[in-house]
């Protein structure tokens, strides 16, 4: 794509204007334990606050997370009901945060690209503002779409928050019916033919659904089309592809269906997509000041 600029000449125009970056395993390693911890964290909120019996977490913990994107989504849908702050609170407060160290690696390749730059998180705020501040990148994005963006809690009340929303998804968040009754999706699985009843369905919107990546980009005004997204996750990968992004799997140099590019690790971008440096926008973006969640 070329295009004249101001001096006549023929420039080359970047193939994207937005990079988009998921945060846990994408921009720091998997080694640093703190996937692992959540995972356990999970389950003890299982046992301890839903009271499910201890014989059965791990099976229902796969089968929720594969089949709802996240296990707290499947948990919502199965019919548990539980305060998200609450939840997140439970699973991001105990986590080895100290693992996360400051990276100014990569926060001079951030610095040097000259792009929209935002985070794209399933995870609630909280997290997300602790783990960037820890790894000394919070003033690197314009933004963080995350947990609360994609299900803003409706109250009653009025709210003095302008930044109204037009959300199409649902918005239920309240179940006033404690009672309710839970779907035995591990005995569901159990049946010879699963696929002949639906699964409930979920109130929580959060990757890998297409429907979560299409509405996180309307928010934050983002042309899939001229938009790089990072991820280590293969299934967000696939599903950011079929949505119209280009896609970098981060935390393996093996490329699967859906990556346009894989790297083992964040560090290895400028070898790995050096056309990210090559236009002729040469400056430094950075978003001084306090990291916000994108709710417009
Ligand atoms: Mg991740």
């Amino acid at each position: 794509m070329a295009y004249e600029d101001r001096f006549g000449q023929q420039a080359q125009r970047s193939k994207y204007d937005c990079l988009l970056f998921d945060l846990d395993d994408t921009l720091y390693p998997l080694r640093a334990g703190l996937a692992k911890s959540v995972l356990q964290n999970i389950k003890d909120y299982m046992v301890e606050k839903l009271g499910i019996d201890s014989s059965k977490i791990d099976d229902l913990s796969n089968l929720l997370y594969k089949n709802y994107g996240t296990t707290m989504s499947g948990l919502r849908a199965i019919g548990y009901d539980f305060d998200y702050d609450e939840y997140h609170s439970f699973v991001h407060g105990r986590l080895p945060y100290e693992n996360l160290k400051p990276d100014p690696i990569l926060r001079n390749l951030l610095l040097s690209l000259p792009y929209r730059k935002l985070i794209f998180t399933n995870a609630d705020k909280v997290h997300a503002v602790k783990a960037l501040s820890r790894l000394g990148l919070e003033d690197c994005f314009e933004g963080i779409i995350c947990f609360e963006t994609l299900n803003p809690i409706h109250k009653n009340s009025v709210s003095d928050d302008e930044d109204d929303i037009e959300f199409v998804g649902s918005t239920s968040t309240s179940n006033s019916a404690s009672n309710t009754q839970i779907f035995d999706i591990i005995n569901h699985f159990a049946q010879p033919n699963p696929s002949l009843v639906v699964l409930p369905k979920t109130p929580i919107i959060c990757k890998p659904s297409e429907f979560a990546i299409e509405l996180a980009l309307k928010i934050a005004n983002i042309n899939p089309q001229r938009t790089l997204f990072f991820e280590d996750s293969v299934r967000n990968i696939q599903a950011g592809k079929r949505v119209g992004l280009d896609t970098v799997l981060v935390g393996t140099s093996q490329r699967v269906k859906g990556a346009d590019y894989a790297l083992e690790s964040i560090h290895n971008l400028r070898e790995a997509v050096p056309e990210l440096w090559e236009n002729d926008i040469k400056s430094e973006v950075a978003y001084p000041g306090k990291l916000t969640s994108v709710t417009a």
